[in-house]
């Protein structure tokens, strides 16, 4: 029986072995086992330490009323105010972002940020509003989470479905109840627009530490950032921007999927173009200078890296069995389904984890809040030198441990992240 059958047992809460939430804490407690890290660690991570579910009416253009369900989910705080993005979509349910939100706290703790880990979400489809309903679900969604967020308590940031916009109308919400709060309020969120107190360079963010992380991992595999071909499923904010800046590294991007399809052009997309196409049409359908493919032969493409950069759980086993890649670059959190994963890592295929990969978002996000709560603004050139030595510092700690531990990387950056979370409880204690 694992660590997490027996702890869900004892605490006598019901668990299904392929359920999303279960799967995310079972890998966890795995590792603290590995390091034979005490049980009450293990027991306060089995479980959020608190879960948010508000339901909201919101009136739509047409005069109807339409109720929403929205969730904030805030994992473990022990280093810190929880952090994690907002997300608007069809698939958004509780043990999902449960799930999501103790990677965040494993993602921090990796970073060694002050930070612990929180995530959110409302269960609808955005494209299918007016950007004037979007703006009503997001004011209506923050005031129902009222003072469960705040700069010192909870500080959602975008993800899936959400962006800057949604993120300024989050944080005017919150400044317009919290009338105290007018310029310090500010940092209850990040990912906001650069003329309403965001962050040079957290827009690319994410994909930026993706490329760093690749820089400093790729040797070790005999391979060069500057010569790999790469196909990328997402092109939002995450696979476009990592698209771009491997491109500009010299990459090439063969073959790119989104929620409308899959396109490849042999001699390389340019993915600058591909962007302004998105801008304008909403999806890479239609782009006219690759050509259309279906799903499995976009998984069958040999590539370098294959990168997800859209949903959790995307890539099941006859997915892997299709996939012709050297190393997994997870730019999405959790997008492998476990036999897809074993699967991969039994034929020697590399996997860089989320916690890793993508974790130049949260990096900034708290660099964001930092110059907001000192009223700072930092150039690009200074954000782009801290969260490289940010993330290759994290890349370090994670090899390390992996060649201390004999183990995968995504076991070796959880128990690097855990290693630190257990130290602070340690010195902390259990309150009272
Ligand atoms: P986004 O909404 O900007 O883009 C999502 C992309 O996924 C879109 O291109 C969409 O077409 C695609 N997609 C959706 N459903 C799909 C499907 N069924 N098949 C193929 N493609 C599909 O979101 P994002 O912010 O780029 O986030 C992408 C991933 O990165 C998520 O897992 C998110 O949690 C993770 N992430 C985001 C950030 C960030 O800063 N935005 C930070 C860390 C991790």
């Amino acid at each position: 029986m694992s660590s997490a059958q027996a702890i869900f047992e004892e605490l006598d809460f019901t668990y299904a072995q392929d359920n999303i939430y279960f799967q995310t804490i079972d890998s966890i407690l795995d590792a603290a086992d590995r390091l034979a890290l005490p049980k009450r660690l293990k027991l306060i991570l089995s479980q959020p330490k608190n879960e948010l579910i508000v339901h909201f009416p919101v009136s739509m253009d047409d005069g109807s009323v339409r109720l929403f369900k929205g969730y904030r989910v805030q994992h473990n705080n022990v280093l810190g105010p929880y952090k994690g993005g907002i997300r608007y979509d069809n698939s958004v349910h509780l043990d999902h972002i449960k799930a999501l939100a103790a990677i965040m706290t494993v993602k921090c703790a990796l970073m060694r940020l002050p930070l612990g880990g929180g995530k959110g979400g409302v269960q609808f489809d955005p494209r299918s509003l007016s950007s004037d309903e979007l703006m009503r679900v997001t004011r209506r969604f923050t005031s129902a989470l009222g003072t469960n967020i705040g700069p010192d308590v909870d500080m959602p940031a975008p993800d899936v479905g959400t962006n800057a916009q949604v993120m300024a109308w989050m944080a005017d919400t919150y400044i317009n109840l919290d009338t105290k709060r007018k310029v310090s309020g500010l940092s209850v969120v990040t990912g906001k627009p650069l003329s309403f107190g965001g962050s040079m360079g957290r827009e690319k963010a994410t994909g930026q530490g993706l490329v760093y992380v690749l820089e400093e991992m790729l040797p070790e595999y005999g391979m060069s950032i500057h010569e790999c071909t790469f196909a990328i499923i997402g092109f939002g904010n995450v696979g476009s921007w990592t698209s771009k800046l491997l491109h500009e590294r010299g990459c090439t991007l063969k073959a790119v999927a989104d929620h409308t399809g899959a396109l490849y052009e042999e001699k390389g997309i340019d993915p600058f173009a591909l962007d302004r196409h998105v801008q304008e049409h909403g999806s890479i359908s239609g782009f006219p200078l690759a050509d259309p493919i279906s799903e499995e032969e976009f998984y069958c493409q040999r590539v370098d890296l294959f990168i997800p950069a859209a949903l959790e759980q995307m890539i099941d086993l006859e997915k892997a069995e299709w996939l012709r890649c050297k190393v997994i670059v997870e730019a999405a959190n959790l997008p492998l389904q476990q036999e897809a994963e074993s699967y991969l890592l039994g034929k020697g295929t590399k996997i860089l984890p989320a916690v890793l990969c993508n974790a130049g978002g949260v990096t900034v996000s708290y660099f964001e809040w930092k110059q907001n709560r000192q009223s700072e603004t930092w150039d690009l050139d200074r954000v782009d030198r801290r969260l490289k030595r940010v993330l290759i510092q994290a890349a370090r700690r994670v090899k390390d441990m992996a060649k201390q531990q004999q183990c995968d990387l995504r076991v070796a950056s959880t128990c690097a992240a855990l290693e630190h979370i257990n130290e602070v409880y340690e010195m902390r204690g259990i309150f009272p």
